[in-house]
């Protein structure tokens, strides 16, 4: 990425304490000190090594170091590094600087000087999931949402590549005619989902695609789920479960949230999936709000998190006592309004 001699000037006065300040000529001997220092190995037994806080004194104190070098690199010596180690140098300076950063934790703590490779991943697989349900402009926080597509994309984590895809839309029984707003927003049409099997033959479509790929195997480390935050499994599958009396699937009662790990990995503030691509140099492909084009481009961010060494694990939870959980009681409520609604439009019709 190209900066402007002004970038790199204000870049150094923000990251730079004053008593530091020193010349270009010490900002290379700084980066070849990190060269120069051995990466030690300790703990090598933990798998998830990087997950944890370095307790070892002279490891966080060399990281340290090195991290103040890499805040008063400019963008230009950040690139020139993350070229040297065969790391992208696409996304902001933030981004950017953070790579790098991870990049030299993970060779003081796992020991090698090209530790990229020896990052042990804990999921074979990570299938990405993004429902889009039926929704009104204005709706309430009780609007009983139903699931009108089910969409999954498969990420290889060893080839960090996405190597599989199914889509299915849903019928919705409660509110079948889906609101122009819903269309509009999501680009489900009608007739996509008149001709749609309900949530539980869904259900069963979707378990039977991931149980030929032994997807949802006794292995835990085979698959992993992953959706851009809590809402997806914790609020419309909880749901959708709820209105068919199906009990909830244990694989999704666990699962990465990829916008929290982002927001972890990278040290920026919680954001959308358009921010979280931007910031990483790329670009949305297709349609927001089309369920299986969100889940590509959670799926893209999630590799570029893979790529930058973050291992992925289980982040997120459905937890009874949560409150990002919708009320099923309140819903039980706007459903039984509903219901009366539903009555009164057909004495309506008829008349
Ligand atoms: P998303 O994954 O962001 O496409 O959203 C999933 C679902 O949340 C959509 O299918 C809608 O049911 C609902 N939703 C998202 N954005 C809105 C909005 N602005 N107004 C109403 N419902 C929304
Ligand atoms: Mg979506």
């Amino acid at each position: 990425m190209a900066s402007s001699p002004t970038d790199i000037q204000n870049e150094n006065v923000a990251v730079l304490p004053k008593k530091n300040l020193k010349s270009a000529k010490d900002h290379t001997y700084d980066r070849d000190w990190i060269n120069q220092t051995n990466a030690r190995s300790f703990l090598p037994s933990d798998r998830h090594i990087l997950k944890k806080p370095i307790t070892d004194h002279s490891c966080q104190k060399r990281l340290s170091k090195y991290n103040g070098i890499v805040n008063r690199m400019t963008p230009a010596q950040v690139d020139e590094e993350l070229q040297k180690r065969q790391l992208s140098t696409n996304g902001e300076i933030e981004i950017r600087r953070i790579r790098l950063k991870h990049f030299y934790k993970a060779q003081v703590t796992l020991g090698f000087e090209n530790p990229m490779k020896m990052i042990e991943q804990h999921f074979e697989y990570i299938a990405v999931v993004d429902f889009e349900a039926t929704c009104e402009r204005n709706q309430g926080n009780n609007f009983p949402h139903e699931i009108i597509e089910f969409p999954i994309v498969l990420i290889d984590v060893r080839q960090q590549a996405i190597v599989d895809k199914f889509r299915s839309y849903c019928r919705p029984t409660i509110k079948p005619i889906l609101s122009d707003f819903c269309t509009e927003l999501t680009g489900i049409q009608q007739h996509q989902v008149d001709a749609a099997p309900t949530f539980p033959e869904v259900l069963r479509n979707v378990e039977n695609w991931l149980n030929e790929r032994h997807l949802l195997s006794s292995n835990k480390r085979r698959c992993g789920f992953a959706t851009d935050g809590p809402w997806d499994f914790a609020k419309f599958l909880r749901l959708q479960c709820g209105f068919n009396s199906l009990p909830y699937p244990r694989w999704a009662k666990k699962w990465i949230n990829v916008r929290k790990e982002f927001s972890n990995f990278y040290s920026v503030q919680r954001c959308g999936i358009g921010r979280m691509l931007q910031s990483l140099g790329l670009v949305f492909d297709g349609r927001h709000h089309s369920g299986l084009d969100d889940s590509v481009n959670i799926a893209r961010i999630t590799i570029e998190l893979i790529k930058d060494g973050c291992v992925i694990l289980l982040n997120d939870g459905v937890r009874a006592a949560d409150p990002k959980f919708i009320d099923l009681n309140s819903v039980s409520d706007e459903l039984q309004n509903l219901n009366d609604d539903d009555d009164n439009e057909a004495i309506v019709d008829n008349d």
